[in-house]
């Protein structure tokens, strides 16, 4: 058996073979997704998602086909002129990339991987219609802090922020209510294969989508929002996806006990990772190291020798991603991994690193 630290696609849960058998078993996935099987599947799932997650109870739920689509629905559906994007790293530089393609106008802010987002020293354009952020910034093992969200928050209460929570969300006990939207795909911290995303709106989120009623594309926000007052989706859905999510949340404890142990596995494991003499922590600013990415740095030669050696052993060490391609590996720290896993991989680097 591989053990799988890739930050995504990542570990699968087990019992997602036996969910498998059993939407087979159950007839789900040749169902209509206009039929009564499917909306009481969809109708179960976002109630879950919501209680599970810790989403307010006025907050709508979406299905996509994962974060990608998100970042373009947002853009399309919520703005008209300009968004304006804060990152620092490959993912929020990707969503504000997509951004331009369809609003030249769009205004990107880029702040440095060991500081927090600026959020005092932030210029952002009084016409701007949408601010968008990375909450955990997958290819440098960065994130927002939850005093950052809100001090951002307090700053533009009349704007719109999205949030990319893709390698958070299900794994972190995010403060959904500080921000007006946010999505994940489930192949992250949900446990999941890919190809479904997950994303939550705020009811002002819906009204603005309402008030721009753009309605030109099979994935508008006016559109998805309509069909999933009946619990449908615009299009012929990933039901297998839906329905593992359902699975999933029905099995897994609340938001706060999964981020609890998250959060005291991601100490142990920057701890672990100190002492090594060839390896440095990318990202030395503690207060905004990510809890669910880890990312290390060290000579592009050590770097390729960890990873040969780590695949050799069956262990599935994350490259590195983007401008830390070649001198960072990345270890997800997602709650489908067992801790007994980590102490696999940790007697690893004992053994040949020490
Ligand atoms: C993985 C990831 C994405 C892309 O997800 P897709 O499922 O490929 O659309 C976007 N943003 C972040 C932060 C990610 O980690």
């Amino acid at each position: 058996m591989m053990l799988n630290f890739y930050p995504g696609p990542s570990k699968i849960y087990p019992e997602v073979r036996t969910y498998m058998t059993d939407a087979y078993d159950e007839g789900m996935l040749g169902t209509p997704h206009r039929g009564e099987q499917f909306v009481q599947l969809s109708r179960a799932t976002v109630g879950l998602i919501k209680r599970k997650l810790n989403i307010p109870e006025d907050y709508y739920i979406f299905f996509t086909s994962g974060a990608t689509e998100c970042w373009e629905i947002l853009i399309q559906s919520l703005t008209k002129h300009k968004s304006s994007h804060i990152y620092n790293g490959s993912f929020g530089e990707k969503w504000f990339d997509y951004a331009k393609k369809l609003r030249p106008k769009s205004e990107g802010i880029a702040f440095d991987l060991n500081e927090a987002m600026p959020v005092e020293q932030l210029e952002i354009s009084a016409d701007t219609e949408l601010i968008c952020f990375t909450q955990n910034e997958t290819s440098n093992g960065t994130q927002v802090s939850a005093t950052t969200i809100l001090n951002l928050h307090n700053r533009y209460r009349d704007t719109l922020i999205a949030v990319d929570a893709t390698s958070s969300m299900a794994g972190l006990n995010l403060k959904i209510i500080k921000a007006d939207i946010w999505f994940a795909s489930v192949q992250k911290c949900f446990g999941l294969p890919p190809g479904l995303g997950v994303m939550a709106c705020s009811p002002r989120a819906i009204f603005r989508a309402k008030q721009m009623a753009e309605r030109g594309h099979y994935n508008s926000l006016v559109s998805i929002y309509e069909k999933m007052l009946n619990y449908q989706t615009t299009h012929t859905p990933n039901t297998l996806g839906i329905y593992l999510l359902r699975r999933v949340l029905e099995d897994r404890p609340f938001i706060k006990g999964i981020d609890q142990e998250l959060i005291d596995r991601s100490t142990a494991l920057y701890e672990f990772f100190a002492q090594f003499q060839d390896i440095q922590l990318l990202v030395e600013n503690e207060e905004v190291r990510s809890r669910t990415v880890i990312a290390l740095q060290a000579s592009e030669r050590l770097v390729d020798d960890i990873k040969k050696r780590a695949l050799h052993h069956n262990i599935r060490i994350g490259n590195g991603y983007g401008a830390w391609q070649r001198n960072t590996f990345r270890i997800a720290n997602f709650p489908a991994i067992l801790d007994e896993e980590y102490e696999e991989l940790k007697r690893f680097f004992l053994h040949y690193y020490a």
